[in-house]
């Protein structure tokens, strides 16, 4: 129950996030909002930042800290400094985990000095495969090389946790390929590993290719690539915490764990999401739309905006909580959020279904996906019924 423990606390825990919205190319099978870095979106975007942490402060120290996007690396040291300034003036715990996304053809030593001196003390390094074929399949502009070489310098800092980011499911990827690159990931010894089945959205070059026939896509085999990481990792010391993720024992994504309980964060940039004080809103995916709104007195445009009441949140604590190794504990949520045990009537018989069907199991009050289950969690999600209401 590491990831549980880890996140008690006398003060909720409060997530901060950046979005840093831009790329120097796109990834084929990229489906996100970023944009080309030019000197005018940059300096718009660090004068809305400083609008947006003004108009929104926390209320409290923040926990966790995840700076994401788009590819935050390729901001300039100076901007870089600029942007850690920003994130420490806005109040953070003194044990607080601070992660940087980057991606390896990015980074340089100057680089990492400034985000350790800054405050930042987790990379989280974009090497998606160690397979040169495999890379040029997902457009990636970098070299295997490259990686290899950015992973030795962070490590070189010494100042930081790291994670690396694999995808799977590429189209000509054999079984082979996705054993030798989780091989490849284990003998770097990162602390943490995330592993993304590759997803073919709409208006991305993959997307093209899939609907012109040039490449194949095979469903059935996904759950062979899942299957492979959720053998191996663990036998190589990552024991795995939530359907995608795996880290050394006591070195999970606080950030993330976070968020998947339903606990608060607020996100700034455009196209981040925040969930605070009973909101949860999106920001324009558009950063010029998104910096003068923050420049506006009324409210700025979001992409949406709405109100989340306790049963919302308990019962999206439920689904993401059937993601992790750890579970979910009902009475525990209904303590958490201040529901009434009785809302969680159905649910209760749900799970009592999925153990009878051998895809749940519980232990000390707490219910979690068996193997097979954790295999068809997104059906199990949809399935899962709504909390009920309270009959007076
Ligand atoms: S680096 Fe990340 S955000 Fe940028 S195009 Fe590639 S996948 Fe998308």
């Amino acid at each position: 129950m590491f990831v549980q423990e880890k996140q008690e606390s006398n003060v909720p825990a409060l997530g901060l996030y950046v979005h840093v919205p831009f790329c120097s190319t796109t990834c084929d099978f990229c489906a996100f909002y970023q944009e080309r870095p030019s000197k005018k979106g940059i300096e718009e975007f660090f004068l809305g930042l400083e609008l947006e942490f003004e108009r929104f402060p926390g209320g409290r120290d923040f926990s966790t800290v995840f700076i994401g996007g788009g590819t935050p690396g390729l901001l300039s040291s100076n901007q870089l400094q600029s942007l850690c300034r920003l994130v420490r003036q806005a109040g953070l715990r003194e044990e607080c985990e601070w992660t940087v996304e980057v991606a390896p053809s990015e980074i340089t030593r100057e680089k990492l000095d400034v985000l350790a001196e800054g405050g930042v003390n987790r990379i989280s390094l974009g090497a998606q495969t160690f397979d040169p074929k495999m890379m040029e399949a997902l457009g990636r502009r970098h070299t295997v090389e490259k990686t290899l070489s950015a992973y030795a310098l962070i490590r070189e800092t010494r100042a930081f946790r790291v994670n690396l980011d694999l995808i799977f499911g590429a189209p000509g990827q054999t079984m082979q390929m996705w054993e030798a690159d989780l091989l490849r990931a284990v003998e770097l010894q990162p602390d943490h590993l995330s592993t993304y089945c590759l997803t073919f959205e709409e208006d991305t070059a993959m997307f093209v290719r899939l609907s012109e026939g040039k490449v194949d896509l095979d469903v059935d085999r996904e759950a062979e690539f899942y299957e492979l990481a959720w053998s191996m990792l663990p036998d190589n010391g990552y024991p795995q915490y939530e359907v995608s993720n795996f880290s050394r024992p006591g070195m999970p994504c606080l950030h993330n764990v976070n968020t998947w309980r339903m606990n608060e964060w607020i996100g700034y940039g455009p196209y981040a999401s925040s969930q605070h004080l009973g909101i949860r809103r999106k920001n324009s995916a558009n950063l010029q739309k998104w910096a003068s709104g923050m420049a506006r007195e009324s409210n700025p445009a979001y992409e949406e905006y709405v109100e989340v009441g306790s049963r919302d949140l308990a019962g999206d604590a439920i689904l993401f909580g059937l993601r992790m190794n750890d579970g979910v504990n009902l009475d525990e949520l209904a303590l958490r959020f201040d529901i009434p045990l009785e809302c969680l009537r159905s649910v209760r018989t749900f799970f009592g279904k999925l153990m009878t069907e051998g895809l749940m199991k519980e232990s000390d009050g707490f219910f979690m996906l068996t193997q097979s289950g954790r295999m068809r969690c997104d059906a199990i999600a949809t399935e899962t019924p709504e909390l009920e209401v309270q009959k007076l």
